[in-house]
């Protein structure tokens, strides 16, 4: 008998909201592996264990439910549904609207030999708070420069999250600035590793033969089903939330995890509803079991900026990809490959927790790796392409915004200027410093730490754009009390930096648009 097909991608794997059939006999399900989208760029090789290993057990999980299901290796995923769909004889194939602008794009020209039915990915039922046009719609209201607190207000008003008779609980929108300490003299607690399954095993195997990878498959702990997801989010209720908003930005030589989520991933596959995490973790301030600057502040990030970021990037896709405000154009440097090839402590602890764990925290992601970036005047696609490749959370609709937006300037529509900042910065909220090479407190010659030379050279080729901000043209006061030789000085520092840094060699292609 012919049935309906449905597509499940691998970020819609929430037991009981993918598109699948109604009822186990009303349809078959297709899982695709795409050969064109896991080799488009050299992704992290736990990355895509992580992928794999999610995608299968939701198959295995499904069909122990009573649903038949494909799980297929195709050259692309259009290519895998219409091999199903001949294999199958199905009637009709259903799918969630993809997240991706690639994949929107693919669906949108394909011709099946059967008709398509494209479903909401947000709203009542879907992964996201809301329907795509309804996070544009919201943006929409806003006149100039998109901003996310103007967003994030209204969505909290919208669901009515911390909200007390109408206003914001505790009185206040946002307790950011309370939640800036540096980690001094605390130890962040122990993290449960998630134990690889058999199939987990499996895919790590596999993967781990594949060449033209980044990092090793070694280690592997990322939740690959609903249920390690689960046991993260208790862990994180448990042991981080209590402090997580006072050492948010807070960094320490080797501590990956601080008191961070590490439930990006979990949401990013849709093993966890953004909704089901605000509703733990403000459940946890009503019961007075975490303070209300830690509770808002993960809500800020799941409520407002990770609901913004997706309507950001589909109102500026696809120019969003070429924009280059600043006109950087300086290739990206090994090092952020190969991070051994740095001093630069801070830049060393970044680089090699991305590729030992595909994950660096957000601000050594804004801070450290995309300051640098910004002010060494890497070009944005390079970043981008790194960030998408090197973290298992990164899919385009969240890091192009990410990277493009509100680390490199590179597309200035919701930021209102560039996160740029000296050692000073990085040695307030960290312990890097004390054990680098460089010295944070030189501002020039060969010891000097290299954010602060740099800093100045940016700000100083950038000036007529710059000053016409407020925030940052009081700074020029500083540059313009420095006598011409020290002026000099420091912009040679830079230069001499900045020709010291190796390009990236290493001939791994990208395809923004395979899929
Ligand atoms: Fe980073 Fe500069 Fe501190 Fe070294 S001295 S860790 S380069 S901020």
């Amino acid at each position: 008998m012919s049935l309906p097909l449905y597509f499940v991608g691998p970020w819609d794997l929430h037991p009981d909201l993918a598109c699948v059939p109604p009822s186990p006999t009303a349809g078959t399900v297709v899982l695709i592996e795409s050969r064109a989208k896991g080799s488009a760029l050299p992704y992290h090789r736990k990355k895509l264990v992580m992928i794999l290993s999610a995608m299968h057990h939701f198959a295995e999980d499904l069909r122990a439910r009573g649903y038949t299901v494909d799980v297929v290796r195709a050259e692309t995923y259009v290519d895998g549904i219409q091999q199903t769909i001949d294999n199958r004889g199905a009637t009709e194939v259903h799918a969630l609207t993809p997240r991706e602008w690639g994949l929107a794009q693919a669906l949108e020209k394909a011709t099946f030999s059967v008709p398509l039915h494209l479903h909401e990915d947000g709203g009542p039922g879907g992964h996201f708070l809301l329907t795509k046009q309804e996070a544009l719609d919201l943006l929409s209201a806003q006149k100039k420069t998109l901003r996310m607190d103007v967003f994030y207000r209204a969505m909290r008003k919208r669901f009515g999250v911390l909200m007390a008779e109408g206003k914001p609980e505790g009185g206040k929108w946002s307790y950011d600035a309370d939640n800036r300490k540096p980690a001094k003299g605390v130890t962040p607690p122990p993290t449960s590793v998630v134990q690889p399954t058999p199939l987990t095993q499996k895919m790590m195997e596999r993967v781990s033969r594949w060449p033209n990878h980044w990092g090793q498959v070694d280690g592997f702990d990322w939740p690959v089903t609903r249920a390690q997801a689960l046991t993260v989010l208790s862990e994180f209720l448990d042991q981080r939330l209590p402090q997580f908003g006072d050492y948010q930005d807070a960094m320490l030589n080797g501590e990956v995890w601080m008191w961070h989520a590490r439930l990006s991933t979990a949401l990013n596959l849709s093993l966890l509803h953004p909704m089901e995490l605000i509703a733990a973790v403000e459940a946890r301030y009503a019961e007075g079991r975490a303070p209300l600057n830690a509770v808002e502040g993960l809500i800020r990030q799941i409520l407002g900026w990770r609901e913004f970021i997706r309507a950001v990037y589909w109102r500026q896709m696809p120019g969003m990809r070429s924009a280059n405000h600043l006109q950087a154009n300086r290739p990206l440097p090994k090092f952020f490959w190969e991070p051994e090839r740095t001093k630069m402590k801070c830049m060393s602890e970044a680089l090699s927790a991305v590729k030992t764990h595909g994950y660096a925290h957000h601000i050594q992601r804004l801070m450290i790796l995309g300051n640098f970036a910004l002010l060494a005047e890497v070009d944005p696609i390079e970043v981008s392409h790194w960030f998408w490749a090197g973290f298992v959370d990164a899919y385009e609709w969240v890091e192009l915004p990410n990277v493009h937006g509100m680390a490199l300037y590179a597309d200035p529509s919701f930021t209102t200027k560039p996160y740029a900042a000296s050692g000073n910065y990085i040695n307030k909220m960290s312990n890097h410093c004390r054990g680098c090479h460089y010295k944070v407190k030189d501002k020039t010659g060969p010891t000097a730490c290299p954010f602060n030379p740099l800093f100045w050279n940016f700000m100083v080729r950038h000036r007529e754009l710059l000053t016409q901000n407020p925030r940052l043209s009081r700074l020029y006061g500083n540059w313009d009390r420095k006598t011409p030789e020290a002026q000099q000085e420091a912009i040679q520092t830079a230069q001499d930096f900045l020709d010291s840094l190796e390009p990236s060699d290493h001939g791994w292609s990208f395809h923004d648009d395979a899929c």
